[in-house]
């Protein structure tokens, strides 16, 4: 392979905190293995970026984003400056601009991590959530505003093509890693028209793949399957809306926030694809070092995977579930007294064990 050029946001909050491990994580991966080879810029376009310069990025930013292979982004969110600046002029940016979009989150239950399920199933599936259109669309606006008789209005769009897209990324991935079904979430029976839309060019893509078994569950009762029976689950495919909400859930089953990463993939690799932890910037425990940086570190064995390198990422995730395992470096919210660097290190320590 040869070198990876990746940009690192780190961003607000507990951003840089988990950032720092992921990176002692990479270097350590390169001296480990001489094939691995990576540059790194790191970008300080954050909150502090806004309040000086009253923008989230430079205005070439996007231009300067696009020369890299890879974007490491920690997490973005702070008091002083809205969310919707921070989320809708850095983060949807990059995803829309970069063509990224199939959001891709594994579930995958580690040993040494326990579910508040009662049961300790094995679970380990990933959900893949369109990541660029559907209810997350900026169309739309209200009239009226403050008067009795306002109306907003917020339109979901979804294209034919955008769903099949996702849907053959699904089926592809699924073929690829060996899953034998493909569940989509839908809610065709009261949203009318964008998801029967969904329905047809989903079980459209899905005849292409008569070896992988393909099921339509109502967003509802998928939910509730999610809880009671989340073992059953290979891969899944969600509308922007449903995985957001599906993923969360995922999440909580299998060890919460500090643990779960995602990916926002452009998978032809004509644009960089983004790796970030789901969790946001944790203004509660900022500066504390005590913010759990294995979701961080998960995104980067996802990077690696993503840029044909499961070797690699095999081996961060088997590190990790080893810290898991002994748990003697483990942050608060897992029930631990370590701090963020302990866990890095510990992580690191695991990986040159290897
Ligand atoms: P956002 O809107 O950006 O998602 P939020 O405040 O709703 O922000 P988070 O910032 O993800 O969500 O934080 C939610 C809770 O989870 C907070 O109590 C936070 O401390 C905790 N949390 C989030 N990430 C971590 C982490 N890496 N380690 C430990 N706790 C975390």
């Amino acid at each position: 392979m040869s070198t990876l050029n990746i940009a690192i946001l780190p961003g607000d909050g507990i951003g840089p905190e988990v950032m720092q491990e992921a990176l002692k994580v990479m270097e350590t991966l390169s001296a480990l293995d001489s094939s691995f080879q990576f540059n790194t810029e790191e970008l300080p376009w954050n909150s502090d970026y806004f309040l000086t310069h009253g923008q989230m990025m430079p205005d070439d930013g996007l231009d300067r984003l696009k020369k890299f292979d890879a974007i490491l982004f920690g997490a973005i969110g702070d008091s002083r400056v809205p969310d919707e600046t921070t989320i809708w002029e850095l983060i949807m940016p990059i995803r829309k601009q970069f063509q990224q979009y199939i959001n891709f989150r594994p579930i995958k239950k580690l040993n040494g991590i326990s579910s508040p399920l009662k049961e300790e199933y094995d679970i380990d599936f990933v959900v893949i959530r369109e990541n660029a259109e559907g209810e997350y669309s900026n169309s739309g606006g209200r009239l009226y505003a403050g008067a009795p008789q306002e109306v907003a209005i917020q339109n979901t769009i979804m294209t034919r093509q955008g769903i099949q897209k996702i849907s053959e990324f699904a089926f592809q991935y699924a073929q690829k890693n060996n899953r034998k079904k493909v569940t989509s979430a839908t809610k065709s029976n009261a949203i009318i028209h964008s998801m029967k839309l969904w329905d047809e060019v989903t079980k459209e893509v899905a005849s292409a793949f008569p070896l992988i078994r393909f099921e339509q569950n109502y967003i509802d009762a998928l939910a509730a399957y999610f809880v009671m029976r989340p073992q059953s689950f290979d891969v899944v495919i969600a509308s922007n809306l449903f995985g957001d909400i599906l993923t969360d859930l995922g999440a909580a089953l299998v060890g919460g926030l500090g643990i779960a990463p995602s990916a926002n993939l452009n998978p032809e690799k004509e644009y960089p694809s983004m790796f970030e932890p789901i969790h946001g910037s944790a203004p509660d425990i900022a500066g504390k070092n005590i913010a759990n940086p294995i979701a961080q570190i998960w995104s980067v064995a996802l990077l690696l995977e993503f840029h044909d390198r499961k070797d690699l990422a095999n081996i961060v995730l088997q590190s990790i579930q080893q810290v898991l395992i002994k748990r003697e470096a483990l942050t608060p919210d897992l029930g631990g007294k370590g701090t963020t660097a302990d866990v890095g290190n510990a992580i690191v320590q695991a990986l040159q064990e290897f």
